[in-house]
């Protein structure tokens, strides 16, 4: 993989109506790729900065180099990712923020055109590049899958009927996997919209006192792409396979911040032990890459969203490239042999 293994881009979403009537003032200043936070106590204090990958901006117009249409969050983001699963890599993007704070715009985005977010322009551009691509020697297959993560237990969105919880189980070879989980294959971009649609509705949705739409769980959309190839002199196929995870977290602010009680309160524990589950396992790893630390535990198994994510998490640095790189060829030898079985049974 070139470059970075992770990048991390901060959004700022423009003042919602509430914000604006109230005229609230803005703490936030960027430049380039520094984001800085003005003490709102202390405004003559120096802002504390912060670098990342990108600093996207929306309080200004489409002139200001930091401002950031949802088209080119797409193309900073979205794009390289595709280009990297088309490689063979898993790929993973998450949206990490506050309630309110634009994740599902930045994920999903809006129906109106112009404003589809990195998911719906990522399948979008998956088919065309399928298309573009597709011939005698290759082909491909694409199959996606939706899950809810609410208070470590796992939903499928794609099948709501299915009222049940479903396990999450290990397979030695593929690894963490979640029993039972509809796999539905797609042929276009608009099979992969309807069932977006379908599983957006049935997202389980919980209001607080703080937003009556705020989302409580983790929205997770898998498309597992294979790509096949297939050798006309040897009548061999081999195949590649690469998952792209793209992730909508919970909100992140803390359960008593937002006054929750009883069930609420429940699901606020369970959210920050996800995401503190992240947090832990991405410093953990990327200790491991700079061989800070000697021992390479990655507590995975914490949560369910890192568990069911290892795969993709594992990819992260280069030194975990590394260490998860000759799993992943063991596993892509696997798949390959199978299929040539499957070519040429004789
Ligand atoms: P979250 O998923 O983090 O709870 P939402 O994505 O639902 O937050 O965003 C809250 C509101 O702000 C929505 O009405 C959304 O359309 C709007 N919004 C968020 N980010 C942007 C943006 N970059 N530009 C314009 N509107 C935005």
């Amino acid at each position: 993989m070139s470059g970075a293994s992770v990048k991390v881009a901060v959004r700022v979403r423009p003042f919602n109506s509430r914000e604006t009537s109230k005229e609230s003032k803005c703490i936030i200043q960027m430049q380039g790729n520094s984001t800085s936070i003005i003490n709102p106590k202390n405004p003559k204090e120096a802002p504390k900065s912060f670098s990342f990958d990108y600093s996207y901006w929306s309080h200004t117009s489409p002139e200001d180099p930091c401002f950031a249409s949802q088209n080119r969050v797409y193309n900073d983001i979205g794009k390289e990712m595709l280009l990297h699963a088309f490689e063979g890599y898993n790929v993973c993007i998450f949206a990490y923020g506050q309630t309110g704070a634009g994740k599902s715009y930045t994920m999903m985005g809006k129906q109106e055109e112009s404003q589809a977010g990195i998911i719906p322009q990522l399948c979008e551009e998956l088919f065309e590049k399928i298309n573009d691509n597709c011939n005698e020697e290759m082909s491909y297959s694409v199959e996606v899958s939706y899950m809810e993560i609410y208070c470590e237990r796992v939903r499928d969105l794609l099948n709501p009927k299915n009222k049940g919880n479903l396990r999450v189980r290990e397979h030695p070879l593929l690894g963490p996997y979640v029993e039972d989980l509809s796999k539905l294959a797609v042929t276009s971009y608009t099979d992969i919209a309807d069932l977006m649609d379908a599983g957006n509705k049935a997202r389980t949705v919980a209001a607080t006192n703080m937003n009556e739409t705020s989302s409580r769980s983790h929205a997770v959309f898998t498309i597992v792409f294979t790509q096949k190839k297939h050798d006309a002199e040897t009548n061999l196929s081999t195949e590649k396979v690469s998952k792209i995870s793209l992730v909508d977290l919970a909100g992140s602010e803390r359960a008593d911040s937002t006054g929750a009680k009883g069930t609420r309160l429940k699901e606020g524990a369970n959210i920050n032990k996800s995401l503190t589950t992240l947090g832990k396992v991405i410093s953990a790893l990327a200790e491991v890459s700079k061989k800070k630390k000697k021992t390479d535990f990655i507590p995975y198994r914490d949560s369910v969203l890192t568990w069911l994510l290892r795969e993709n998490l594992g990819m992260l640095t280069t030194e975990m490239n590394f260490l998860f790189g000759s799993r992943y060829a063991d596993r892509a030898k696997q798949i390959k042999c199978n299929a040539v079985i499957n070519e040429d049974p004789n």
